[in-house]
């Protein structure tokens, strides 16, 4: 093991304040003993800190309608090979239903960027969900300040809105039309809004590198983030970037061991896409730092057509073969279901101080 790679990890690791440097020797961790001891950190950090429990938290993908061009999503305005679909209220409420029936605590809902969905419209369904005594996330984009509001007002309890690179300029060429600046201030807004805030990053951009990585990480932490997404970029053929190469799944496990050594008390989750590139790749990613899993309530007849890359995980499958799974996957690890709503102790921490 490399001298300095040591160093940075037993500084990082007892909690000294990161900086740049000593986090793109970590990310550089090589195979073998290094690797190892970085992960055996993040699993320790992770035990620690957020303890055994594994929270599912299922997603309900209730609309693929997008009016952005993002380079590497196959949702983009400008896909045309895509069967779009929106569920009514009544689907979305349903499908939360389900979600009880299942045993979790929480319900993501996500979308494409689709205003069709008016705010009031939107709240509507929130306020209806949480009366189900389910807590509630967001995934939706960037709105405009009321709306986040008047979300919040009707109960929404977390807000998931990915900074997807911390590079500004690298930002700025995969989202035409949008602005680095206007997506950190919506992060600003959730944040004083009382919302709990998920953010995060796609690892292996073309063109992004291992210090834009820990720009990532640092800006994770800047943030206080209680929740991190950080999944590997897949090409999607119908994008940009469709003949791209992947992002590369070790990199992915080494930028989410050290999001768990800069954000122990955060929700990590292991991501669908690490899911989609290996099939133990959610397996590996609990057992280097992610604490949670994101199983898939889209009903049977929507899930393909949410294809932000493809051969996502799961689209054949149900609602109940999702949660069974899963268990499964989390009894195997020796670790448990979480109970209940699953909220972020920093969170919990925050409301009691205030
Ligand atoms: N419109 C919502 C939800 C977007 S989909 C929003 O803006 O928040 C959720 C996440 O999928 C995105 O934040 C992005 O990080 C990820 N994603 C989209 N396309 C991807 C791809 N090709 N590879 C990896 N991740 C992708």
């Amino acid at each position: 093991m490399r001298k300095e790679f040591a160093d940075a990890l037993s500084r990082i690791a007892r909690g000294e304040e990161p900086d740049k440097a000593s986090l793109v020797i970590l990310l550089s961790a090589q195979p073998g003993e290094e690797e190892e001891a970085l992960y055996r950190e993040a699993d320790t950090l992770r035990a620690q800190y957020v303890g055994d429990e594994v929270h599912l938290r299922g997603v309900i993908e209730f609309s693929n309608h997008c009016r952005r061009l993002c380079h590497y999503c196959g949702l983009r305005a400008e896909n045309k090979n895509l069967r779009r679909y929106r569920m009514k209220k009544e689907e979305i409420v349903e499908s939360a239903r389900r979600a009880l029936e299942l045993g979790y605590g929480t319900v993501v809902l996500q979308s494409g960027e689709d205003t069709w969905y008016s705010a009031e419209m939107l709240a509507e369904i929130i306020a209806v969900i949480k009366g189900m005594g389910l807590a509630v996330t967001l995934c939706v984009g960037e709105r405009a300040r009321e709306e986040y509001a008047l979300w919040r007002e009707a109960g929404a309890d977390r807000y998931l809105l990915k900074h997807e690179t911390a590079n500004p300029r690298l930002y700025q060429k995969l989202h035409p039309g949008m602005s680095w600046e206007e997506r950190i201030t919506c992060l600003q807004w959730l944040r004083e809004l009382g919302y709990q805030v998920g953010s995060g990053n796609i690892v292996g951009l073309p063109g992004q590198t291992l210090e834009d990585l820990a720009e990532d990480l640092l800006l994770l932490r800047s943030l206080e983030v209680e929740m991190a997404g950080i999944g590997p970029f897949i090409p999607h053929p119908n994008t940009p970037l469709g003949t791209y190469p992947a992002g590369s799944l070790d990199l992915t496990y080494r930028v989410l061991a050290v999001a768990r050594l800069v954000l122990p008390w955060a929700h990590l989750p292991a991501t669908t896409a690490v899911g989609t590139l290996s099939p133990n790749g959610r397996q590996l990613a609990l057992q280097r730092g992610a604490n949670v899993v994101m199983p898939n309530l889209t009903p049977r007849q929507y899930r393909a057509d949410y294809q932000i890359y493809p051969g996502k995980i799961c689209i054949n499958e149900g609602p109940e073969d999702c949660r069974y799974c899963l268990e499964g996957m989390i009894r195997s690890l020796g670790r448990r279901v979480g109970r209940g709503p699953g909220h972020s102790l920093r969170y919990l921490s925050r409301i009691t101080k205030n």
